[in-house]
């Protein structure tokens, strides 16, 4: 699961389009490609794509939950 040891080049799995990119965003050990990244702050509210955004960025967010060791969110 983890590609820690990817030395020649630092391509990772995009957590939306499942592609492998160099240029994007990273967050924690989730990446996010520029394409995507650029889909996402376009996207309508009432889009159909934003509730698939939404579900996939929850794991974002989870991540973000599980390194703050002792913050429960309300
Ligand atoms: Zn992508």
């Amino acid at each position: 699961m983890n590609r820690l040891l990817n030395e020649n080049k630092t391509l990772k799995d995009c957590l939306i389009c499942s592609s492998s990119s160099e240029e994007g965003i990273h967050l924690l050990d989730l990446f996010i490609c520029s394409n995507c990244e650029g889909e996402l702050v376009d996207v309508d509210v009432g889009d159909p794509q934003y509730s698939m955004y939404v579900r996939k960025l929850r794991r974002v967010r989870d991540s973000l939950n599980v390194n703050k060791t002792g913050e429960v969110p309300k």
